[in-house]
């Protein structure tokens, strides 16, 4: 009987041990989490802030669904130790024995060392707990400030204003304009537009120095001298894999843990999945990877064939601040100017609210970005992730009436 050790219990350490049960009967599975609830879906927290995901809609699984599956969960459990040499990890105050065994203990919000930290009334969201406490300030608060236009700002700020129709929502981003991974300059200044016109204050070029005040912050100061008014500030300024078991362990590290297709680590019994894996010099720190990366390393930690991992292609539908986007793929060349063979091309509705592009590189989109619309986003992945030739649609992409059938 193979016995099994998985630290972490949000996405990819759940998807394992249950596709590892899957492939084995007989497996002990152990799974541990420093959290003291069992697996939620973090996307889920932005509902919870906004009031309209309940307490009890929040856990993925029923506790009883975990001894179905004869997965012995450990809640409030911090693996505190890895001993890769000697096939042990130190938890619940003794060593526990393994034959393989999975880091899946994710990523943590990243807090920027800004001057005048720490302060009471300055939060990140990463857990149940940060949701919990984020919800208290803002019952409390009037002037809000979210530091960070990427994805999780955006919805942060989304759910506050939902949440508490009173408080006033200011975005603060580093950069030219919001979602730099995601949009490009055309259409990032359509979803401006749009935020601003639902009531929240977006202020771009907004690189933060200082957090003023005492033991709560009361004004945000840039860089440039600019203050803003705050009763509460959410940093969302991305996550850092959290590399402190596996460098205890003596793994090879980069910005993540470093893993081969196999999920694998520098030590064979040792694999790492979801936000803590670097794979191909690349940390997804998204959902779909950990699923994918999860049942690829079950087949491999039990040594049964299976394919190797190649990566994700990266692709988001969601709604921002309630617009549709899709972001997938790579929406801007690398290079200035760009290299030979790369075309962009654009589609804008003659209301100015969707706006279309898509990337080509020699003849097969490599990706694209659809603002205000969905319906086509389906076949658009389908296209880029089946990397089928498109030249023949291409003088008809600059429609945005075209819909791929
Ligand atoms: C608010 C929010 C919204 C998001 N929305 C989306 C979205 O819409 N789409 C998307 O693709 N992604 C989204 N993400 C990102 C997504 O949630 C992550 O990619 C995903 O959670 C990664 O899962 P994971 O299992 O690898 O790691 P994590 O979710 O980080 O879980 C790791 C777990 O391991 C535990 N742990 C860490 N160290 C130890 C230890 N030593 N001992 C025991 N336990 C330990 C941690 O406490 C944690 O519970 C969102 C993230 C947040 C915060």
């Amino acid at each position: 009987m193979t016995r099994i050790a998985v630290v972490g219990n949000n996405v990819a350490g759940t998807t394992l041990a249950k596709a590892i049960r899957d492939a084995d009967v007989e497996a002990e599975i152990h799974i541990f989490t420093d959290e003291p609830v069992p697996y939620y879906t973090r996307p889920k927290l932005i509902g919870f802030i906004a009031g309209t995901v309940n307490d009890d809609k929040i856990l993925f699984h029923p506790m009883d669904w975990y001894k179905k599956n004869r997965l012995q969960l450990h809640l409030d459990s911090k693996v505190e130790k890895v001993d890769g040499i000697g096939h042990r990890i130190f938890v619940e105050g003794g060593w526990l024995e393994y034959d393989k065994m999975a880091l899946a203990n994710g990523s943590k919000a990243f807090m920027p060392p800004f001057k005048g930290l720490p302060k009471d009334n300055v939060f990140t969201l990463r857990t149940l707990e940060d949701a919990m406490r984020i919800r208290a300030s803002a019952a409390k608060a009037k002037d809000v400030v979210i530091i960070g236009g990427g994805l999780l700002g955006l919805e942060t700020a989304r759910a506050l204003a939902t949440g508490f129709p009173d408080l006033k929502v200011t975005i603060l981003e580093f950069a030219e304009h919001l979602l730099m991974r995601q949009l490009d300059h055309e259409g990032a200044e359509i979803l401006q537009r749009a935020i601003r016109e639902l009531g929240t204050e977006v202020v771009t070029n907004a690189e933060t120095e200082e957090l003023l005040g005492g033991d709560v912050a009361t004004e945000v100061k840039l860089r440039d001298g600019r203050t803003i008014k705050c009763d509460m500030v959410v940093v969302s300024a991305g996550a850092r894999a959290d590399l402190s078991l596996a460098k205890g362990a003596g793994l090879q590290v980069n910005r993540g843990v470093v893993v081969d297709g196999s999920l694998r680590t520098s030590n064979p019994d040792i694999f790492a999945v979801g936000d803590v894996a670097e794979f191909e010099g690349k940390v997804w720190g998204m959902i779909p990877p950990a699923l994918e990366q999860a049942r690829i390393a079950a087949k491999k930690m039990l040594e049964l064939d299976g394919p190797d991992y190649a990566g994700t292609v990266p692709s988001n539908t969601l709604k921002v601040m309630g617009i549709d986007l899709t972001s997938i793929g790579k929406v801007r060349s690398e290079h200035d100017p760009p290299e030979e063979g790369f075309e962009e091309i654009r589609a804008v509705s003659a209301d100015g609210k969707v706006y279309k592009k898509f990337v080509v590189k020699d003849g097969r989109m490599i990706g694209a970005i659809l603002l205000g619309s969905k319906k086509e986003a389906a076949k658009v992945i389908r296209i880029i992730k089946g990397g089928e030739p498109v030249e023949q649609m291409i003088s008809k992409l600059s429609d945005p009436e075209y819909d791929f059938d």
